[in-house]
């Protein structure tokens, strides 16, 4: 809800989401969270570098806004923002898996690396795997529907090297793996900009 005031749409109420600060916390200080340790594609995913968020967020210097409705969540590089759905409360699992999923587009902007446009999009269903697993959900869609073959294949590798029980413990996720689940995710309408090249381009967040 929005009003003109003096020649500005001034937000009213700021948004329609649900999730708040505290929900993208309670994802960064899970316990899955903090013992994720793996590589992928060049960047090395750990526990810390998502609580490096955490200051950007309290800051608002990476922001939560309303996405376009009909989409689930995303994160853009470029403006540092965390799309989200109205719809979503972060209470369940699958959300804060979902959450995780973005953050981990945000621990790679962070860092400031471009890397492999498979390879990002891979960790971020990785991940979302893991967590849905490592809190006893089988492989299956965020929505409760059957798992089509990107969702098992991104189910195995998390399964394969550990990120569903111990984090990884610095397991390296090989390049014919991430490309076999790029190929897979790029197949879904959403992704075909996805390339196996350097493309994922990050600037930054600034801290
Ligand atoms: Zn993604």
């Amino acid at each position: 809800m929005s009003a003109p005031v003096g020649g500005l749409r001034v937000s009213v109420r700021g948004s329609n989401h649900m999730i708040t600060k505290s929900v993208l916390y309670d994802v960064i200080l899970d316990r899955y969270t903090i013992d994720l340790n793996f590589s992928i594609g060049g960047l090395h995913v750990r526990g810390e570098d998502y609580a490096r968020l955490i200051s950007p967020i309290h800051t608002e210097q990476l922001r939560i806004k309303d996405g376009p409705s009909g989409a689930m969540a995303y994160y853009s590089p470029q403006f540092n923002v965390l799309y989200v759905p109205p719809y979503m409360t972060g209470a369940h699992p699958y959300d804060k898996a979902l959450l995780l999923h973005e953050l981990t587009h945000a621990v790679a902007d962070y860092k400031g690396k471009n890397i492999y446009a498979y390879a990002g999009e891979a960790s971020g269903y990785i991940v979302q795997s893991g967590f849905q697993m490592a809190k006893g959900f089988p492989c299956m869609r965020p929505d409760g529907s059957p798992a089509g073959a990107m969702w098992a294949k991104a189910y195995e590798i998390a399964n394969k090297h550990g990120l569903a029980k111990h984090g990884g413990k610095g397991t390296h996720i090989k390049k014919a793996e991430w490309l076999g689940l790029g190929s897979l995710i790029n197949a879904i309408e959403g992704y075909k900009h996805l390339t196996k090249d350097y493309q994922y381009a990050s600037d930054g967040i600034a801290a």
